[in-house]
């Protein structure tokens, strides 16, 4: 799918993490995180190729402990030997200059490293440790990302800022300071990493708010500020449609301005919940958005009075499940197909017109309507399917019209 011509992507510099480009041309990339200890290199190595096949074009794991450092590289290891290239992002808070300073192996493992300002330490030592870590991430050639959360943002930033304000005729609001701090941390850690030696383009910048107002005011303004490519997000977004929904308000309306290289939602899963719930949101944001494509997307009717069996609802969810479950395949395979569109409606008032625009769709049979069910191939109707066998049918002619008209890569 092609960018709709009214985005216009802010101009950011291109910033290499393995094979995956943020910002500059390419397209926003989707990324995750674990929940798994890293210190239990299988578990986490599990869990990073699972977000990887899920879609995640980088995956952040936490670095808090020596033992999480020393596994990093088996997990590089494990995901090498399975061919998972996915570059793994290592997030550091309080003691990142130890521990990449003592596990070389690690620093070397990692793709990227985030580098929360406000988590670094405190006065000189801040100074220190910070230019510790920029110092490692110059010696492998490796990109950093500034990221700064509301939660946890640097007071001696905020205090400064506050004193400052004090001092004018007209303070600004508590908002705009905090604002200003964000923005202010970020870029002055920036700048600071870019005289310790870093390169321009090595650093990626993150403002992160909770508020879905707030996370659209910082970004905006920073994205005017400079033009490192921006890491959106909204933290703690909360669980199930509430996180998905805030998430998506907040990214929705920034990513319609062109603000935004490389997007992660912060789903609390549910207890037991699949952690690629949040790369399947992401992924969803960009393609309903028309920003990319990743997986064959299912137009479904909401269902209504004139449809009261729940089978369609059943057909529709097993044709989402299974073109989501083939993509790893087709994405070898046929070129294109991710940009395929199939209707399934609760009966024919909207049913043949919605399958007319979709590349396959079948209307099923409404309450009291025939028990046929048409199907209609690039807007013409093709065949009438009836008796029991509907769904596998259904999901037999998909698969046909995959095979006849995606063609392969290697064409
Ligand atoms: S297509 Fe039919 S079943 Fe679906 S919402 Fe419209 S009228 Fe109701």
């Amino acid at each position: 799918m092609t960018k709709p011509s009214f985005i216009q992507r802010a101009r950011t510099t291109g910033v290499r993490v393995g094979q995956v480009t943020i910002g500059g041309d390419a397209p926003v990339v989707v990324q995750s995180m674990t929940n798994t200890d890293t210190a239990e290199a299988v578990a986490t190595a599990v869990q990073v190729a699972d977000l990887a096949r899920a879609g995640s074009e980088l995956v952040r794991i936490t670095v808090n402990t020596a033992e999480a450092a020393a596994a990093v590289p088996y997990i590089r290891e494990h995901l090498d030997k399975i061919d998972c290239s996915v570059p793994l992002i290592g997030d550091f808070h309080f003691n990142g200059h130890k521990l990449l300073t003592q596990h070389p192996a690690c620093a070397e493992a990692l793709g990227k490293y985030r580098i929360n300002p406000g988590n670094v330490g405190r006065g000189k030592k801040r100074d220190e440790q910070f230019a510790s870590m920029i110092e490692i991430a110059s010696k492998y050639g490796k990109p950093v990302r500034i990221g700064v959360n509301w939660g946890s943002l640097d007071q001696s930033v905020l205090a400064r800022l506050m004193d400052e304000n004090a001092q004018r005729t007209e303070p600004r609001d508590a908002q705009e300071v905090m604002d200003e701090a964000m923005i202010a941390s970020a870029l002055e850690s920036a700048a600071r990493a870019e005289e310790l030696g870093l390169g321009h383009d090595r650093i990626i910048l993150s403002c992160k708010m909770s508020g879905v107002q707030d996370l659209i005011r910082v970004y905006r303004e920073l994205s005017t500020r400079s033009d490192y490519p921006l890491h959106l997000g909204l933290t703690e977004a909360g669980m199930g449609s509430k996180g998905i929904v805030a998430s998506t308000a907040a990214l929705a309306v920034l990513l319609q301005e062109g603000i935004g290289d490389t997007i992660r939602i912060s789903l609390t899963p549910e207890p037991g919940g699949d952690r690629t719930q949040e790369v399947v949101v992401a992924q969803e944001i960009l393609q309903s958005m028309g920003l990319r494509s990743f997986t064959p997307m299912v137009v479904s009717c909401p269902g209504c009075g004139r449809t009261t069996s729940t089978y369609f609802q059943q057909l529709a969810q097993d044709i989402q499940s299974y073109l989501r479950h083939q993509m790893p395949e087709w994405r070898k395979q046929y070129h294109g197909v991710e940009e395929m569109t199939v209707a399934v409606m609760g009966c024919v008032v909207n049913g043949p017109g919605e399958s007319k625009h979709a590349n396959i769709g079948i209307s099923l049979p409404g309450t009291g309507e025939r028990p046929e069910a048409p199907v209609y191939v690039d807007g013409e109707k093709t065949v009438t399917l009836k008796g029991e066998r509907i769904a596998e049918e259904f999901q037999q002619l998909v698969n046909d019209y995959v095979e006849q008209t995606y063609s392969t890569r290697s064409a």
